[in-house]
């Protein structure tokens, strides 16, 4: 564990994915109240291309929205979405109180000879998009006035807020160096008020992507997202999902561990000197994938410095 006085000035995240069946929905209701009670900025929840997960992230929303005091932050795609079906989508998570939203182009689906991709393009067209429709509603809102019945308060409504999606390392469609820096500009322009990291392995990634896209006139918050690594079977799955270079050292380190213990070790090592590496070059915070577990991303915060260590886990 490290020695180094934790700094509960470092604001975190979390993100998760809602249950893929019944009997997981508990289970994450207890990681859900257990990353609350550590106190992050918002835990944000993933939606399936295409809709697969709609009705299903929508419940974690409402869960973390309804049982904790964290903000809950809605994942968006528009991929194979026609433009109304977007916008009545936004509408749905903007009236069950969802006002910080990730908005995502998505991957159209394998497998279909010419997929639908949709009415919109990208992911800065969809950051107008819930732009619009939330200017379309009633710029207050009321709420009851408790010992007074039939009496409101109105107040202003508060704006959502937008973040988008950064790739350091560069998309798997990027053709230049300098797309993703466009494609965040462009973003940034359509609105968006914060962006997260793809994750990286080595924090020069993010640092040098971030002074890149400060020099191009990026000026949005740009979080990095870490993920902690502890098998070779995680690893190998997140570089055929995000197309990123295979990290030899922690991939020959995972390889060589014998015990399942050992590998979590080293996955949580990594992911808290990446924490801490970023944090001291400028970060304005971490946000962890956590994979619907809350012990591991608890552990690399500790281990980071970015929480205090708990004697009670
Ligand atoms: P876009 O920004 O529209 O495009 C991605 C890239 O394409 C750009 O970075 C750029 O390289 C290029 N590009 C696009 N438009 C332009 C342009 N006009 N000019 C130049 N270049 C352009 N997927 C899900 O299905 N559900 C999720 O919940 C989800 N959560 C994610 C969370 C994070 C933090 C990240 C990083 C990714 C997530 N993804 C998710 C994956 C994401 O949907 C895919 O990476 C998708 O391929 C790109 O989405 P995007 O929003 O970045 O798209």
């Amino acid at each position: 564990m490290s020695s180094e006085t934790p700094n509960p000035r470092v604001p975190f995240s979390f993100e998760l994915y809602p249950p893929r069946s019944a009997s997981s929905h508990e289970a994450l209701h207890e990681t859900v109240r257990r990353l609350a009670a550590a106190g992050p900025d918002f835990i944000s929840v993933t939606y399936g291309a295409g809709g697969s997960t709609g009705g299903r992230s929508l419940e974690v929303l409402r869960f973390i929205r309804e049982h904790t005091a964290v903000e809950p932050l809605a994942h968006l795609t528009c991929v194979g979405n026609t433009y109304a079906g977007a916008a009545t989508l936004i509408r749905e998570f903007l009236d069950a109180g969802i006002l910080s939203f990730l908005a995502l182009r998505g991957d159209p689906p394998v497998g279909q000879d010419e997929p639908f991709l949709g009415d919109l393009e990208s992911a800065a067209q969809l950051v107008q998009l819930i732009d619009r429709v939330q200017a379309e509603r009633a710029p207050y809102e009321e709420s009851p006035v408790p010992g007074i019945p039939g009496a409101a308060r109105v107040s202003a409504r508060r704006k959502a807020s937008i973040a988008v999606a950064a790739f350091p390392n560069g998309h798997p469609r990027s053709v230049h160096r300098w797309q993703d820096v466009d494609a965040l500009l462009a973003k940034q322009a359509a609105g968006a008020t914060s962006a997260i990291t793809q994750l990286f392995f080595h924090a020069d990634d993010y640092l040098t992507f971030v002074e890149r896209a400060r020099a191009a006139g990026v000026t949005i918050p740009i979080l990095p997202g870490i993920m902690p690594i502890v098998s070779p079977v995680r690893l190998a799955r997140v570089l055929e999902l995000t197309g990123e270079t295979l990290p030899s050292e922690l991939a020959i380190a995972l390889d060589v561990e014998p015990t399942p213990e050992g590998r979590h070790e080293i996955g949580v090592e990594w992911a808290a000197r990446l924490a801490r590496e970023v944090v001291a070059g400028g970060a304005p915070g971490v946000h962890l994938y956590a994979f619907n577990q809350h012990d591991t991303v608890l552990t690399v915060l500790e281990e980071a410095g970015v929480l205090p260590v708990s004697r009670l886990r």
